[in-house]
């Protein structure tokens, strides 16, 4: 039966866990992650950012709308929701609590460091997060993990107001136009109101950003790791048991991407819990030697694999 409400996340998660036993542990931590997030979110006073200086034509040539502002601005929300996310991200992977604690207090008390991490993870800086990372003595990955963990609350309540800067609809990049991020996942869609003859064979693509949970419109049958366009080396393989589910991966530049098909699906679908329905393919893309487009926390935390242990 088709539901055009989606359906309460507890009930998602439960399935989900029970569907992929295997990974049960990952899908209950991680769910609760997602909800201390959407919480986090709730709790952000958004203020529009005040030093923004959008230009159109670096826009249309790629520049996400974070690239016009400056990534202080973020500071005060970046705080709040570290303050939040830290701990609990701690509590529910135990190996991590003690570096959490570090960062989270140098997060707090040292000015600098707040804006190098600001630099790293708003403008994606990669020298502000090797730099930041050397000076808190914790690995340039772990400390993207967590930042990213903090960002996404933050960059998600001012999403609208980011938006409403830019023609955001004429976007085709493989990249979130809001934040610069990679995806965390595909979709084939059907949209309503296209005339059938400019529906492409197999529907519209589209990409849904694993930072700010921004949807957009991608094309098809090209790398988003490289761009290559290339069919006969992009391949796509599904498990015999869930035809929907897919992943696209591309031997050029051996990255991946999950994909959910949503052609044949009339029920409305919570796109930020579905990378994590997914992760049973993570595992088996990855045992294949592929590389994630956009490590999600439970692949950058090493746990996309039925041996490995959360704790
Ligand atoms: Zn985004
Ligand atoms: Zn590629």
């Amino acid at each position: 039966m088709p539901s055009t409400e989606i359906r309460p996340r507890q009930t998602l998660l439960n399935e989900m866990a029970g569907r992929h036993v295997a990974f049960r542990e990952i899908i209950e931590r991680f769910g609760m992650l997602l909800d201390r997030q959407a919480e986090a979110r709730e709790e952000l006073h958004v203020v529009n950012p005040a030093k923004c200086a959008y230009e159109e034509e670096r826009f249309l040539g790629g520049e996400p709308l974070v690239a016009f502002v400056n990534p202080e601005e973020f500071g005060p929300a970046l705080r709040q929701s570290a303050s939040k996310l830290w701990p609990f991200l701690g509590l529910v992977f135990p190996p991590l609590h003690e570096a959490l604690g570090t960062i989270g207090k140098r997060l707090d008390e040292d000015g600098d460091w707040l804006n190098l991490c600001l630099r790293a993870i708003v403008h994606g800086d990669e020298e502000a997060l090797t730099q930041a990372a050397a000076l808190a003595h914790v690995s340039p990955d772990f400390l993207f993990m967590a930042l990213q963990t903090a960002y996404g609350p933050c960059i998600t309540a001012h999403k609208e107001a980011l938006l409403s800067l830019a023609p955001a609809e004429l976007w085709r990049k493989p990249h979130c136009p809001v934040c610069g991020s990679a995806p965390d996942l595909a979709t084939l869609e059907c949209h309503s109101g296209q005339t059938d003859f400019l529906i492409s064979k197999g529907g519209e693509l589209w990409h849904h950003c694993s930072a700010c949970s921004h949807h957009w419109r991608f094309v098809r049958l090209e790398c988003p790791g490289c761009g290559n366009q290339d069919h006969k080396t992009l391949v796509r393989f599904s498990l015999p048991d869930s035809p929907r589910e897919h992943i696209y991966a591309c031997e050029k530049c051996r990255h991946y991407l999950p994909c959910l098909d949503l052609m044949e699906s009339s029920d409305k679908v919570d796109l930020d819990l579905t990378a994590l329905g997914l992760v049973h393919l993570d595992a088996v893309a990855q045992s294949k030697g592929y590389a994630p487009l956009s490590p999600a926390p439970w692949t950058a935390l090493g746990l996309a694999t039925p041996e490995a242990k959360a704790s």
